[in-house]
């Protein structure tokens, strides 16, 4: 009855019933922008499936993706470890807690260029900075003997209904 059906011809993907790719997408920011704890892909994963159980592993990843390459979250080496996700897009530096594993982020005083800061021979240019420090996170230094553990996320602590997305399309 209705020939006009809002099926998007462009993806290889066969339609399925379930959340979109745009709004998979959202879930996955929201998921990122609802704690500031730079989890890694599998952790946002598992946060996101609660909300949105047909999401896949895979999905996640390129969403996580999608979401850096525009720029809208940050990707966060550490070592080898698999690459974390920040969705702090002001000037900051990552400090790595050596103690517990946690990323913490560290706002700078006044944002400077980064030749105002760092001493850059002649003919450098900067086009990304990272700053990263490792160190004890402030509730490891607080509590030096206790075993810090990041708390369990309360369950459906974060399950209200998706709000109209900040995302611009990509
Ligand atoms: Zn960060
Ligand atoms: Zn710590």
């Amino acid at each position: 009855m209705s020939p006009s059906l809002d099926l998007a011809p462009s993806d290889a993907l066969p339609v399925k019933k379930g959340p979109r790719q745009t709004e998979q997408r959202k879930a996955v920011f929201e998921a990122l922008m609802a704690r500031a704890d730079h989890p890694s892909a599998v952790e946002v994963f598992l946060r996101v499936k609660t909300r949105v159980p047909s999401i896949s592993l895979a999905t996640v990843y390129n969403c996580l993706e999608t979401l850096a390459a525009s720029g809208q979250v940050r990707m966060v080496n550490h070592e080898r470890e698999p690459s974390r996700y920040c969705a702090n897009l002001s000037e900051h530096a990552h400090l790595f807690c050596s103690h517990c594993g946690s990323v913490t982020d560290l706002p700078v005083h006044t944002p400077m260029p980064p030749d105002q800061i760092w001493y850059l021979p002649e003919g450098v240019t900067i086009s990304q900075q990272e700053v990263s420090f490792r160190g004890t996170c402030a509730k490891c230094g607080q509590h030096p003997h206790s075993a810090a553990q990041a708390p369990p996320l309360p369950p459906h602590s974060r399950t209200a209904p998706l709000r109209p997305s900040p995302l611009p399309p990509i």
